[in-house]
């Protein structure tokens, strides 16, 4: 008997938030960010499905996620958006033909003791004003002095990451904005003119930044940049449903405690489900408690404390029983943005904290 646990992840808005990315920006193509195996959505279940639905590339973040997303055989260019971490890192991504994000002079030092004379695409991160990986605006004509020297490498554009696309509206994106278009006007000559800019924030609201890539991740989830809004305010839908099932029954009697710590206790008689969920399969502890959770359809709250595999809910006035199906997030029950909300954190993380051991499947 399989534990009954499994977070459900929907092809058709898969699908459905790829053609929005789209709409947005018509005239640039999709690198669909799926590093940390897809915003925990699983890489291996979501990746095939956006490439039968026609993404143009995908952004990673280390050479061991490109290897897993490659063991797939999609045959859709593999971006490593930190680019390598060692060395011996370049000779393997060289012989994949992944392409490399240098973004310091380190990496620079190891292609040319590595592979001086191998074919090879990359881009250029500049470092726009986010001051967290790339070269300084000013450094740029230095780097492309040096790259000059191989001509088996080709730049395919220059790559560059916003602060604050998730707030549009944000001076600060002008201004990372502006110098972007300088360095492009400066340098598109000396590249293959395949720029990036464009998050999921700026797909949604920066048309200026659409250039030849975009790099959504969140909105390909369904999922919402923007503080306030849920991803169906942007005519997105949400990718994951994660559920699971009562497996045991309490009728408790007020003054009964539940749970660990016995720190909750029944004000009145009550009937409670346990369900196959804790927080050893990434259920946030925090929401142990009075959490927003949907049991047979009909909404409810968490009681006590969540323990590794089990958390309680409140079954006393809604009709439930041992086998009835629970949506802890995403689907029917609470949006990840709400629960994110509640966590004083953001979306990006409600997915990456699923645990593997959680079944993913796609419907
Ligand atoms: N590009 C880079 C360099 C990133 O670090 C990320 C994510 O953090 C993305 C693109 C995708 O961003 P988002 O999920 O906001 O669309």
């Amino acid at each position: 008997m399989t534990r009954p646990i499994i977070a459900e992840i929907s092809s058709s808005a898969l699908r459905h938030n790829l053609q929005v990315a789209r709409n947005h920006a018509p005239q640039a193509r999709i690198m669909a960010a799926v590093k940390a195996n897809a915003y925990g959505h699983d890489v291996r279940v979501c990746a095939p499905v956006l490439t039968a639905a026609g993404v143009d590339a995908f952004a990673v973040a280390s050479l061991e996620e490109a290897e897993t997303l490659q063991a797939l055989a999609l045959n859709k260019p593999i971006c490593l958006l930190g680019g390598p971490f060692t060395a011996e890192e370049v000779l393997l991504a060289t012989e994949r033909a992944y392409w490399l994000v240098i973004h310091e002079d380190r990496q620079l030092a190891w292609l040319e003791s590595q592979i001086p004379h191998r074919a090879l695409q990359i881009f250029i991160k500049v470092d726009t004003g986010m001051h967290r990986l790339g070269f300084a605006p000013e450094r740029l004509g230095e780097v492309f002095a040096k790259l000059q020297s191989y001509p088996h490498w080709q730049v395919l554009g220059l790559m560059s990451h916003l602060a604050r696309s998730d707030c549009p509206q944000d001076p600060f994106n002008d201004q990372q904005i502006a110098v972007f278009e300088r360095m492009v006007k400066a340098y598109s000559g000396r590249t293959l003119g395949q720029h990036s800019l464009a998050n999921s924030g700026a797909v949604l609201s920066l048309p200026s930044t659409h250039q030849y890539w975009v790099r959504p991740g969140l909105m390909m989830y369904g999922l919402s940049p923007f503080t306030g809004k849920n991803g169906v305010d942007l005519g997105l839908q949400p990718v994951l449903s994660w559920q699971s099932e009562i497996v045991a029954t309490r009728h408790l009697q007020a003054g009964d405690w539940l749970g660990y710590g016995a720190t909750w206790q029944a004000a009145e008689a009550c009937r409670v489900g346990v369900v196959a969920a804790g927080y050893g399969d990434g259920y946030p502890r925090q929401l142990g408690s009075g959490a927003a959770i949907r049991v047979a359809g009909q909404e409810t709250r968490t009681l006590a404390r969540v323990s590794m595999d089990m958390l309680f809910v409140d079954i006393t006035h809604i009709q439930a029983d041992i086998g009835s199906k629970v949506t802890l997030m995403g689907g029917e029950g609470p949006t990840l943005e709400s629960l994110a909300q509640q966590l004083d954190t953001i979306p990006y993380e409600m997915g990456c904290r699923i645990q593997m051991r959680v079944p993913r499947s796609l419907r």
